[in-house]
């Protein structure tokens, strides 16, 4: 009798079940590094701003391996493991065979539907090599779980759907979502109605105007190294027609530089979550939407342009329409977990730097590979040819493939000569990677981004503050430094303990945390952890 007594007392004192929430929102924002974030994060007030207030925030984030680029990022984001894992070391990289540059992504086997394209442009993930957030959730729910990602990029919306979920992206020759064979055979009612409401023609003939008054914005607007691409100029307003009389190729790259691609993304998004009945019943679903404007505009302009701070302003209005409609869909703030993040930060342009007084300067990667074949040749013989693909240097030639030389010899000299250069820090052949002492935790970074199969036969890192790119305006990223690797981490929702949290935090851990909250078991090659501290078991 007691004992039954203490049971029924016990049972009552137990919470409810602590059901997962019904609905993920995965939110990347290309290219948002933590200080971009937190310089621009008192005039954000909207969707963005609230997630951060609201939300478990890490301003911190650091990712572990050098080449900080947008597929990496994307997968590791998916997976909770490094490159060196699941395989997608960078948006493209060398393949041996044709000693060509191939896309993370292509898969000549799946065509991407509905647009006539050039070959290397069709893509699935079977390059990838492991199991996604997306992937888990269809395997644990046995299918009845729905995932679907959607960005402008592929290589955004395949990492982030795997296998096993639906990836759309924005096809910039005909400007509509696409996917391919892998995904569907056919396009289902809602992505053609929504390519049928042509919302960026819209846009087309419009400008991107400052969505405030000038003097809220810092520094110039108009700055030599900017690009002048697809016809947007350097300056506001930016006219939107990619000098065409009529939209195609040019206004859509245009389009989607500009913010209102966010729009189009958001729209997207809820397209999705209609289309697909996201949220509407107690098996988990997925929703990741990648913003990839962010990214053309820091690219294009730089991370401390008044393009940059406009397209967050812009952004952070879109935001709190998709999670609205996020929270719509699951019927309430209560059944929705929601994480954003970025892929990776990125570097201001070099020349902006220098003008500071910082040692920063724009190296060829066209000029690198010359350079390195020319020293190689003198070494080992005219047939020896050096690529340099970002942080990777693949050496071909038919004297190395028959065996006539040493291989590790011409490695081992490519990265000593390298290593000479004044504007590399170190450089090691691929023999050497894991067995060199790493003196200054400089190798670490290489390590966690090697794949045998895909990435170089020399790495190599350049110092702070060198931008390697091919173009002469504008910038990029895909380094191991704080301004490439740093990102912000914010969950919020159901299950999550709000707050600020400054401590060390892998962007690895984000899948494993939302396998957490999810109750579903981690992706099968996980290396990050459940971060404990931020979830509260209800
Ligand atoms: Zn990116």
């Amino acid at each position: 009798m007691i004992r039954a007594l203490v049971l029924v007392t016990l049972l009552a004192a137990l919470p409810a079940s602590a059901k997962p929430p019904r609905l993920t929102l995965f939110i990347t924002v290309d290219a948002l590094g933590s200080d971009v974030l937190l310089r621009n994060r008192p005039r954000l007030q909207g969707g963005l701003g609230q997630l951060l207030n609201a939300g478990a925030f890490y301003p911190y984030a650091r990712y572990g391996y050098a080449k900080c680029r947008t597929a990496p990022g994307h997968t590791t984001l998916s997976t909770g493991a490094n490159p060196w894992r699941h395989g997608i070391t960078d948006n493209r990289w060398v393949d041996r065979a044709t000693a060509k540059p191939v896309n993370s992504f292509m898969d000549p086997a799946h065509p991407v539907l509905e647009v006539p394209l050039a070959p290397g442009q069709d893509a699935s993930p079977a390059n990838l090599q492991v199991e996604t957030l997306a992937d888990r959730l269809r395997v644990a729910t046995q299918e009845r779980g729905k995932a679907v990602a959607v960005s402008l990029k592929s290589r955004a919306a395949i990492a982030l759907a795997g296998r096993l979920g639906q990836a759309w992206w924005f096809d910039d020759n005909v400007g509509k979502f696409v996917s391919g064979t892998w995904y569907t055979k056919e396009f289902p009612a809602w992505v053609k109605e929504l390519n049928a409401r042509k919302i960026p023609e819209s846009y087309f003939g419009k400008k991107w105007e400052l969505s405030r008054p000038r003097s809220e914005y810092v520094g110039e607007d108009d700055r030599p190294y900017e690009a002048e691409s697809y016809g947007l100029g350097r300056t506001f307003p930016h006219p939107l027609d990619g000098g065409l009389p009529s939209p195609g190729l040019t206004f859509y790259r245009a389009f989607g530089v500009s913010p209102y691609s966010h729009e189009l993304l958001v729209e997207a998004a809820k397209a999705a979550l209609v289309g697909e009945g996201l949220g509407q019943d107690d098996v988990p679903d997925l929703l990741a939407v990648s913003i990839s404007g962010t990214d053309l505009t820091f690219h294009e302009f730089g991370p401390y342009s008044w393009e940059m701070q406009d397209t967050l302003l812009r952004l952070d209005k879109a935001l709190g329409d998709l999670i609205a409609a996020a929270e719509r869909a699951a019927g309430g703030r209560g059944n929705l977990v929601i994480v954003l993040t970025a892929d990776h930060g990125g570097a201001a342009a070099p020349e902006q730097w220098a003008a500071q007084g910082l040692p920063a300067q724009r190296v060829s990667p066209g000029a690198l590979s010359q350079a390195l074949t020319q020293e190689l040749r003198k070494q080992f013989g005219d047939d020896v040819t050096a690529t340099v693909e970002e942080l990777d240097v693949y050496l071909s030639g038919k004297s190395l493939e028959g065996g006539k030389v040493d291989g590790a010899a011409v490695r081992r000299a490519a990265a000593a000569w390298l290593a000479k250069q004044p504007a590399v820090v170190t450089a090691v052949a691929r023999d050497d990677l894991f067995s060199a002492p790493d003196v200054a935790g400089q190798l670490g970074p290489l390590r966690k981004g090697y794949f045998p199969e895909r990435s170089g036969d020399v790495l190599y890192l350049l110092k702070p503050f060198v931008l390697l790119y091919a173009d002469a305006e504008g910038t990029s990223h895909g380094t191991p430094y704080s301004y490439d690797s740093q990102v912000p981490v914010v969950f919020a929702g159901k299950g999550i303990k709000p707050g600020t949290y400054l401590t060390e935090m892998d962007p690895v851990d984000v899948a494993s945390t939302l396998s957490a909250l999810l109750e579903m078991g981690m992706p099968a090659s996980a290396e990050g952890k459940p971060r404990a501290e931020v979830l509260t078991g209800k």
